[in-house]
Order: C-alpha cells, then sequence, then structure tokens
C-alpha cells in the first residue's frame, strides 16, 4: 500500500509509514525548449515544503505556490488543519514534524528547495496552561525542520512568527522591528526563540530565511470556532442570527491583515530570499539608514497594514456588511489580552516591496460572502 485515499478529493496523500511506492509522477519541469536545433534546455520547477499547509494561512500560502507554477508539499498533522483546505495539486503527507523519523523521510524523498514553515500550536491561552506542549511542537518541531533543512541544503525558509505577542504590551506605535522582544506568554516567547535559532542556524550553517510577523490575520477559511480569530467568530455568529460577546469595553485595538495579503508576503520572501540576503548585507553595510540597519539584523519583518481597529469598529463594519439589526452583548475583558498593537510595516515594504493590497472593508465583504457560501454547503 503506497498511498490512503483522501476522503474528500478522493485523492492519494502520503504517509512515511507506507513508504510510498507508487508514486505520483509530478511534473518536475516548467517547459523544455530546443533553441538550438538538437539541445533541451530544462527548466526546473522549484519544489517548496509548507509544514501547517491544511490549516487557514497555510492553505492560501500553498495555492498561490501552486498558482505560480511551484511544486507544492504539505507537511500537516490536520490537528486543526483540514482536508478540504488541501489544494489538489499539492502532495500531502500526514505527519507531525515533531516526528524526526517521518519528517526525515518527507526531507529525503522531496528535498525541498524552499520551506514555509506555519505549522504551530496557535493558542496562547493553551500556551498558557501547557508551555511544554506549546515548546514540544512550536520549539522543538521547528527545531526538528531546521535540522532537516540544513541536511537537505535547503535554500530558504520563511518562518511564521507573531507580531502580536513578541513585543508584548509595546512602548510605542506603530510597533517597529527594533522594539525589543518582550513576549508575555510561552507562545510568544516560542516564536521569539525560533526567531533566534533561525539567526544561529544562518549564521552557523548558511541556512538563509525571513521570519513574517503577522498581525491578526483574517480571511477565507480561518475556524470560527478557535479562541482567536474575532473576525470569523463574530461573522459565523451574526449569519446564524446570534449576538456576538465582546470581551471587555470594545475598546482593544489590533492590526488586522489580510489572508492573501500574508500569501502573497510568503511568495515574494521566497522569491527574493537569495536577493533579500545580498540587500540585507548591503545596508548593514553601507548603514543607509541606521534605524533600517539596526532592523534588519534579524531579518525580522512585521506584517500588518500600520493601521489600528477596534473590536467596537470591526463589530460596526460587520453590522453594516452583514445588515445584522442587532447590537453586540458585553462581557468581562479576558485576562492578559494587550490593550493595543499596530505595526510599523515598512521595513517589509522597502526590502521586499510588499504592502497590503485589501483594505478592512474590502477583506470582510470577501469573508462574510465565503461565510455565506459555507452555511449554504
Ligand atoms: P491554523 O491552526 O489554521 O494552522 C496551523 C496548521 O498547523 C494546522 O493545519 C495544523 O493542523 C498544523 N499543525 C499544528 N501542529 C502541527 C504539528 N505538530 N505538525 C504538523 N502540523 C501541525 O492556524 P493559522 O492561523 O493558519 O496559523 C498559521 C501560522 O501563523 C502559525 O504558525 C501561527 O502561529 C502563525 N500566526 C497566525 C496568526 C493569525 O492571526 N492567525 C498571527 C500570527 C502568527
Amino acid at each position: 500500500m503506497g498511498s490512503k485515499r483522501c476522503l474528500q478529493h478522493n485523492r492519494p496523500y502520503f504517509s512515511t509509514k507506507y513508504k510510498v511506492k507508487r508514486r505520483i509522477p509530478a511534473p518536475d519541469f516548467t517547459f523544455m525548449t530546443n533553441l538550438v536545433p538538437g539541445t533541451k534546455f530544462v527548466i526546473m520547477k522549484k519544489k517548496v515544503l509548507v509544514t501547517g499547509g491544511a490549516g487557514f494561512i497555510g492553505s492560501h500560502i500553498v495555492d498561490l505556490f501552486i498558482e505560480n507554477n511551484y511544486r507544492v508539499v504539505v507537511v500537516d498533522d490536520l490537528s486543526s488543519g483540514k482536508e478540504e483546505n488541501l489544494n489538489e495539486d499539492a502532495k500531502f503527507y500526514k505527519l507531525s514534524i515533531t516526528d524526526k523519523k517521518e519528517l526525515e523521510e518527507v526531507f529525503q524523498q522531496e528535498r525541498p528547495d524552499y520551506v514555509s514553515h506555519q505549522a504551530a500550536q496557535i493558542s496562547v491561552s493553551l500556551s498558557v496552561r501547557d508551555p511544554l506542549f506549546d515548546a514540544q511542537t512550536n520549539i522543538l518541531g521547528s527545531l526538528n525542520l531546521l535540522q532537516y533543512c540544513v541536511d537537505c541544503q535547503v535554500k530558504g525558509i520563511v518562518f511564521a512568527s507573531s507580531g502580536g505577542t513578541i513585543y508584548g504590551e509595546p512602548e510605542h506605535f506603530p510597533v517597529s522591528e527594533a522594539h525589543p522582544f518582550r513576549p508575555l506568554s510561552p507562545y510568544g516567547i516560542s516564536k521569539v526563540t525560533v526567531e533566534h535559532y533561525l539567526n544561529f542556524y544562518q549564521k552557523n550553517y548558511n541556512l538563509d530565511y525571513v521570519s513574517l510577523r503577522y498581525g491578526n490575520v483574517y480571511g477565507t477559511r480561518q475556524d470560527p470556532y478557535g479562541e482567536a480569530g474575532v473576525i470569523a467568530i463574530f461573522i459565523e455568529k451574526m449569519l446564524k442570527g446570534e449576538i456576538p460577546t465582546i470581551n471587555g469595553d470594545g475598546e482593544y485595538i489590533r492590526d488586522y491583515v489580510y489572508v492573501g495579503d500574508v500569501a502573497q508576503a510568503n511568495l515574494l520572501a521566497i522569491e527574493n530570499m537569495l536577493k533579500l540576503a545580498k540587500v540585507i548585507q548591503r545596508e548593514k553595510k553601507e548603514k543607509i539608514v541606521e534605524e533600517i540597519a539596526l532592523n534588519i539584523n534579524s531579518n525580522g519583518f512585521n506584517l500588518g497594514t500600520g493601521v489600528g481597529t477596534s473590536v467596537n469598529e470591526l463589530f460596526h463594519l460587520l453590522r453594516e456588511i452583514i445588515k445584522f439589526p442587532h447590537s453586540a452583548n458585553y462581557g468581562p475583558p479576558r485576562p492578559g489580552d494587550l490593550r493595543e498593537n499596530i505595526l510599523d510595516c515598512r521595513l517589509i515594504k522597502r526590502v521586499l516591496s510588499w504592502q497590503s493590497e485589501v483594505d478592512l472593508s474590502e477583506g470582510l465583504k470577501k469573508t462574510v460572502d465565503w461565510f455565506k457560501r459555507q452555511t449554504l454547503l
């Protein structure tokens, strides 16, 4: 038995437990030309391994890479990801990044050019209740991955870091990459730790990397039943005619960024990985702008909109889009919630020419439309 069948797509997926014998022959080249008669130039498609590619953000990243003619391999244990999020053209391995042996086999078999590392346990409150579990997935799982990236000479890795947790309660707004790391939860600590390890692996093993420090990501496929993802939670409730509860006074401010924009930044980061390393070196050497030279020390880039929105404003916007007749309920504040977080995103604009394209009201409309379609299915 070389492969099992996914229930949703009746398509094969791979488990290293069943040593892949019957491989689906993935096309190994984009095109062949024979400009000079008798000579063939084969242009290899790059291969990207996306961890967490069945999850909310990871599945959008997978779709975008496939649209851009990359060969994509997904590693996901489906602990929160869903089979229906999986792109049919991606090759899927159901396994945990904490499983060294299985992960190693995938790397040996697939030999990816790049890695986009999205897999994580994403619950801040779970990380507070069970720091060990958080560290096992988010730190040790990431270290397994980094080791195999080095062993298989991966050209670069993009890491999903968290602009909302690594800086703690920021001293100034918008918060730039130069702000000290002051994570207040084990989840934030794990993201900072992996950023440090990435720096270590780059310096010692020449593994290029980019850490994208996401703001509050929202959009289609977000789980409305998690603890985070206020937009998905509100939309789900409002479409059912239920009144959402706003925690505290609703004046908690966040930087909401659309998932399609986040996927685009992952693509840009990988496409420019080599160029980026040079830009960073040049900017550091020339110290064109002292602050930027300092900021790009760690290859970490904030990824948001630079615009803060309160939960009250969000509810108001959604109320208009959905034409929801009721006001919200108010409940007690959630312990430990930061009051405000807005990300300064000028650095990624300067270095990667990325900026968010989808503004909040457009992103909310797209998300509401998707949730409406889901309820009809
Ligand atoms: P998600 O839960 O939808 O995606 C995480 C994916 O990782 C899931 O598919 C899950 O099944 C998989 N996974 C979890 N543990 C795994 C393991 N041990 N081995 C293999 N796969 C595993 O969450 P998301 O919101 O899409 O988050 C993606 C990444 O972005 C995470 O690293 C998260 O920390 C980061 N991030 C998200 C946000 C946000 O606003 N959603 C903000 C900052 C950072």
